[in-house]
């Protein structure tokens, strides 16, 4: 047994150095070398020590210690996969679910989707029968709970990236929590890559347990043990801007050109917010490497965000080729949920996208706003891996001092909870406010939540879901307003339109974005659209690219991303076996587009706007709460601004702007929401909004 130290104040285990095990026989021998040289090896034994003898264990280890593709390994190697029992790893994202699953079924030397497989939305390489160790998002374990409630199949389930707090992963975490009474054979791991792990420690040993678990024995396997694996990181020197920045894309470009410039070799790492951002920086950077003439070789610069193809995922991971120098321009995804080898400096904008939510003016946006102190620190992380670094920080020291906030705020207080009741609603969970979470969302968001849930038919006057209709749309793996939108499209007979939107609508984008061809863009987008909106231009282009043979030529003339029209196709397939199962009838409405217009309406309600102002490019305010809102530049309504619309999201930058717009004829409210709408109160806002 190791021997273990024991840290009085939160029963931290502090490990000697002197550890060590030895290496099963798996893998191939360079996959093994490398596997032993991670800091996480030396905590092999105690961590299999902690996880027989707790029912919880936290692990707590810098970002690419080890945690994510090695702990799954050695529990497998230790027997936990043994007798068709699964080991289970969770990740907020679905591209660190499909690369770290690649990576370990690689060092295990097997075929991705047999002895090691992952599940994400829409996509499941797994088998039931020989899958023995299975990354999954914690959304889809979250569902998978629909089925099995106690989630028997598994013996250790470890949650990995718990500092994240997503919305998804708070929920588990709740629910974990009250399946382990039923299950106290079940093993939890979670795990994160900062100590914010405290908190989620304290709500794994509540003060209630302490007092039932009279036992000695059993109070100490109920309490959770906090493993921390001390990392091997490198210096980093952190260099501030002496002035604010204006615009954070220009600067990170300026910034990358000069370290190129003027640094040794080493692969650049550069945080931006998002696909957008991501595209125009790779413009500019390619743009001025090559107009600054010397030194423009040698840059192999590349995208990093969801959504990418596996192709451009393995260009992100592969090694860079001597003599040249890696830059990889990411989203978050890159701070800790995945490791790049080779990283030397980090650029940071200080900025990620974020959602917020307005109970208020029951708004919910994605932001790009600032990130905390605590995902600084991680960001600079990233340049001491392999020898020390360099972090660039696009902000002041001041800035970073004085104003950045020390933690994230837990993204479940800062998101509409349509979504997490009706899951907490399926799985039997009633009183939801009085549910045990990790961090309490606020009452005001729960109430608009059940609010909405009740307009949409799903929860009936005892807040219990409706049947078959509340039952139906909790099956449908997509957010109630698109699962309702589906329903109502059977009755309305346009469920084949209805389910070709929906399908777009779960992707990001389906147009090719970058490379600066705003006007050719714009052109292509023109052949397509129509009058009444977005998802009808949607169903253009899927008819169109079916029209083509699916062909990859077509896209790539018309500025459609193939990439993204292969997962329609595919994501489009499984809403259709779902729709099937749930009785739906496959039915086209040929050309009445107003039945397409109406069962969005009956899903989108609570997004219906109306047209306020025709200057300042088109101004429309929520019909619901007199929220001021735009018409997004990417829609194809962008300057048609019809009278009433309903929109599918909104991002906010300067102003609030709705992305993907469809037009809408009010009378249609009280007809598909007469609770949301009531009749007279609707016709007053309609003449005269009034102000909440
Ligand atoms: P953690 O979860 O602690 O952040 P990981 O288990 O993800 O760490 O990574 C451990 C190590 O495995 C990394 O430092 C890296 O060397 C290697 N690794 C992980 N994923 C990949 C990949 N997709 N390609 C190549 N190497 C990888
Ligand atoms: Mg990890």
């Amino acid at each position: 047994k190791p021997r273990l130290l024991d840290d009085e104040e939160g029963g931290v285990l502090f490990l000697s150095s002197s550890l060590s095990s030895s290496a099963s026989g798996y893998g191939y021998a360079s996959f093994e070398k490398q596997r032993q040289r991670l800091p996480v090896y030396k905590y092999r034994t105690a961590i299999l020590y902690l996880v027989e003898s707790h029912a919880t264990t936290i692990v707590v280890g810098e970002t690419g210690s080890g945690k994510t593709t090695q702990i799954p390994q050695y529990l497998k190697e230790a027997g936990w996969a043994d007798g068709g029992r699964v080991i289970a790893c969770t990740q907020p994202r679905r591209l660190a679910v499909q690369a770290v699953a690649s990576r370990v079924a690689e060092e295990m030397g097997v075929k991705l989707g047999e002895e090691v497989g992952y599940t994400i939305r829409f996509e499941d390489i797994s088998n039931p029968d020989v899958t023995r160790i299975k990354f999954l998002t914690d959304g889809v374990l979250l569902r998978e709970m629909m089925d099995d409630p106690l989630l028997t199949k598994y013996s250790v389930i470890m949650v990995d990236e718990a500092h994240e707090r997503s919305i998804s992963t708070d929920i588990l975490l709740g629910l974990l929590k009250k399946i382990q009474k039923r299950r106290p054979e079940l093993r939890l791991i979670i795990s994160s890559a900062t100590i914010e792990a405290k908190s989620i420690s304290n709500f794994f040993q509540s003060s209630k347990r302490r007092r039932v678990a009279e036992d000695e024995e059993l109070r100490s396997r109920l309490e959770p043990a906090i493993l921390s694996v001390e990392g091997r990181g490198f210096n980093v020197q952190i260099h501030y801007m002496e002035d604010p920045v204006q615009d954070y894309v220009q600067a990170a470009v300026s910034t990358v050109l000069l370290i190129h410039d003027q640094e040794p070799a080493g692969d650049i790492l550069v945080f931006l917010t998002g696909q957008d951002d991501i595209d125009v920086a790779i413009k500019l950077l390619t743009e001025e490497a090559r107009s600054n003439g010397k030194n423009s070789s040698g840059m192999i610069i590349l995208p990093l965000y969801s959504g990418l193809s596996h192709a451009e995922q393995d260009l992100v991971f592969s090694p860079t080729p001597k003599g040249k120098r890696k830059v990889v321009i990411s989203t978050n995804i890159a701070e800790t949920s995945l490791t790049l080898e080779g990283i030397v400096y980090v650029v940071d904008s200080g900025f990620s996208k974020q959602r917020f939510y307005n109970p208020i003016s029951d708004i919910e946006n994605l932001v790009v706003a600032p990130i905390s102190k605590a995902s600084a620190r991680q960001r600079a992380g990233r340049a001491g891996r392999v020898r020390p670094g360099k972090c660039y920080r696009l902000y002041t020291e001041e800035y970073f001092v004085n104003e950045m906030s020390v933690q994230g705020i837990p993204e479940i207080q800062r998101s509409n909870l349509v979504s997490c009741v009706i899951q907490l609603k399926a799985l039997g969970i009633d009183n939801i406010l009085g549910f045990d979470w990790p961090a309490s969302p606020s009452p005001e968001s729960m109430i608009r939540a059940l609010e909405v849930l009740y307009s949409l038919g799903v929860l009936d006057d005892d807040a219990k879901l409706t049947s078959p209709v509340g039952f139906q749309v909790a099956e449908i793996p997509l957010e109630p307003m698109i699962s309702k939108m589906i329903l109502a499209s059977n009755e309305l007979g346009c469920s084949e339109e209805i389910i070709t939107i929906a399908a777009v609508l779960s992707i990001q984008s389906i147009w090719f974005s970058g490379w600066g061809a705003q006007k050719e863009l714009d052109e292509a987008k023109l052949r397509f659209a129509a009058a009444e909106g977005d998802h009808v231009t949607f169903l253009n282009i899927y008819k169109g690219f079916l029209q083509s043979g699916k062909s990859s030529k077509w896209c790539h003339k018309n500025f459609i991303n193939y990439h993204a029209m292969k997962k329609v196709m595919e994501t489009r397939e499984q809403l259709k076996r779902i729709a099937l199962r749930l009785g739906i009838v496959l039915k086209s409405c040929e050309r009445d587009m107003q039945l397409v217009r109406k069962a969005v309406t009956a899903g989108f309600f609570a997004n219906a706007c109306r047209l306020e102002a025709f200057s300042h490019g088109g101004m429309y305010k929520t019909i619901r709460g007199s929220q001021e809102v735009y018409i997004h530049p990417s829609s194809v309504l962008f300057r048609v601004n019809p009278k009433c619309v309903i929109y599918h999201s909104l991002v906010s930058t300067d102003r609030q702007y709705m992305r993907n717009v469809i037009s809408m004829d009010p009378s249609w409210l009280t007809e598909v929401a007469p609770n949301f709408y009531q009749q007279q109160q609707q016709q007053q806002q309609l003449r005269n909004p009034i102000i909440h």
